[in-house]
């Protein structure tokens, strides 16, 4: 049930969000949630991934702060992250990846979705200790096609090298180099883990731990969400 829920009224979409820092395993439980709950996954990294792929005028402006290990700036991903709500397949409902990171995007986020009727009903923040982070990014093999991530040690796909849903070529992600993987860690301490403040106050975070088997984090996180009005 969602603590903004007396269960009687028409419910609309669901809208969920994952938090972590950079390594927590968003992504590999986003992949996982999104097929279960039968919503859309919005990564807004990988939307600017594709964007600098593709080569497009957002791309451009975005590789600048994504290569530094900053955050790109709030007017641009909201203008990005407007573009995909929109689209058909977030009607039935959302996993935001990665979205919102700064108190800016939290607050237009929460004034977008009061004029589509919506509302955030639960965050699920995966903690995870920050030797482990590292060690997790240091690692990280990536799929150019469809964003899927790998460990060669901690998950590593069926055969080596190979995405396991499409058979991409594996890639490290220039950003997953060790300088700007630790700028990441910091930028999220110095800007986005204040974000999870403003839904803890809301009554809206849940908090999982993300060491151990990715079968049981993905357990855990699985449970908070049938708290939510989902369950
Ligand atoms: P990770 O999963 O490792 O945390 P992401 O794939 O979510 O990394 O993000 C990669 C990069 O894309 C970030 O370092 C940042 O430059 C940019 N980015 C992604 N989401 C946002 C956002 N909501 N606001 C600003 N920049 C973002
Ligand atoms: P995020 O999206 O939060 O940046 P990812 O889901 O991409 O994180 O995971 C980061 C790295 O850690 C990937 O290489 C992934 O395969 C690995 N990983 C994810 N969850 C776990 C886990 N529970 N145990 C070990 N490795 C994990």
């Amino acid at each position: 049930m969602s603590p903004q829920s007396n269960g009687s009224e028409p419910r609309s979409p669901l809208t969920l969000a994952l938090f972590g820092p950079p390594g927590s395993g968003k992504g590999t439980q986003a992949a996982f949630l999104v097929e279960q709950l039968k919503i859309a996954q919005v990564s807004t990294g990988e939307l600017f991934r594709q964007e600098v792929r593709r080569g497009t005028r957002l791309g451009r402006q975005a590789k600048e702060y994504i290569d530094r290990g900053e955050l790109v700036p709030d007017e641009i991903t909201m203008a990005m992250f407007r573009e995909r709500l929109a689209k058909s397949d977030c009607a039935a409902g959302v996993l935001l990846d990665g979205f919102p990171r700064t108190a800016a995007q939290a607050e237009a986020l929460a004034a977008f979705l009061r004029g589509l009727d919506r509302q955030m009903d639960r965050v699920i923040y995966i903690k995870v200790p920050q030797d482990v982070l590292v060690s997790r990014l240091s690692g990280r093999l990536t799929c150019p096609e469809c964003g899927t991530t790998y460990h060669p040690e901690l998950a590593p796909p069926r055969r080596a090298g190979l995405c396991d849903r499409d058979g991409g070529r594996l890639v490290q992600r220039d950003d997953d180099a060790a300088e700007t993987a630790l700028r990441r860690i910091n930028v999220y301490k110095e800007q986005t883990a204040s974000v999870v403040d403003y839904y803890r106050n809301l009554g809206l975070v849940a908090e999982v731990d993300g060491l151990g088997p990715i079968e049981d984090v993905r357990g855990r996180t699985l449970a908070t969400v049938s708290q939510s009005r989902v369950g």
